[in-house]
């Protein structure tokens, strides 16, 4: 970096301190998280389920759970990358937005591209319009544009849509989350993913069957095939108001 640079930087920092983008505190310029933070971040690391992206210690998969080819993702859900995701829900955080969004762009690289997958368009799942008016964004969508971004696919944001509103799924078991699901998603624009391979993105994965129903609209609409990224998955220690219900079912 030049000197210039430099400058410009201190300067930029003066004014736009940098910030943790899992926690929000103030950082210094070659950290990208927190001390703290760094402490709680958990890498998912192999053996990992090659359909859900779980660590295979905590996978619960079946065959047929899922109509998507696979689920990745670079993050255990742990409190830091709560805090994270909570962060790009409820304040308008774009630094945390770009932490999640790159990591989850690395994951894409190294598990689907390098492995031979062909990826025609990237789609973050959507949102019902009155959340998205409360919210004034998706987190979802967000992410989804960054690696679009990074990995250079195209973004097709509109063509997924929620039509319907359903409960929050924090609560629910595992097959009540799938009927609370079912059928409120819609393809608005068939055309534009015909046979086209999907990479789907969205925050966490808990039972994954909001990327399921995601997907089965996608392939009911045409498209050929679905790859899932999320940020952070859950792991069974980590998501303590389903751990009971969600995986006896
Ligand atoms: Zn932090
Ligand atoms: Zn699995």
């Amino acid at each position: 970096m030049g000197m210039l640079d430099q400058i410009k930087e201190s300067f930029m920092e003066l004014i736009f301190p940098r910030r943790c983008p899992l926690c929000g505190a103030l950082i210094n310029s070659n950290e990208r998280i927190c001390s703290k933070c760094s402490r709680d971040v958990e890498f998912i690391r192999r053996p990992i389920c090659r359909i859900c992206g779980r660590p295979l210690y905590s996978c619960h998969c079946r065959k047929g759970d899922y109509v998507f080819i696979r689920n990745v993702s670079p993050l255990v859900y742990t409190k830091a990358a709560k805090k994270g995701i909570h962060r790009m829900k409820f304040n308008d955080s774009p630094y945390s937005c770009t932490y999640f969004g790159k990591l989850m762009a690395n994951t894409v690289r190294m598990e689907y591209l390098e492995n031979g997958v062909r990826l025609d368009c990237v789609i973050g799942v959507p949102m019902h319009k009155d959340d998205f008016l409360t919210r004034g964004y998706n987190q979802a969508q967000l992410l989804a544009k960054t690696v679009a971004e990074e990995i250079e696919i195209p973004l097709m944001n509109k063509v997924l849509i929620k039509q319907h509103k359903n409960r929050s799924q924090h609560t629910l078991s595992y097959i009540e989350r799938q009927r609370n699901i079912k059928g409120v998603f819609q393809v608005a624009r068939p055309e534009l993913i015909r046979d086209k391979t999907v990479l789907l993105c969205d925050d966490v994965t808990t039972s994954g069957s909001t990327l399921n129903e995601c997907a089965y609209t996608l392939l009911d609409a045409g498209a050929k095939a679905v790859y899932c990224v999320t940020a952070t998955v859950a792991v069974m220690s980590e998501m303590p108001a389903i751990k009971a219900a969600a995986f006896r079912d």
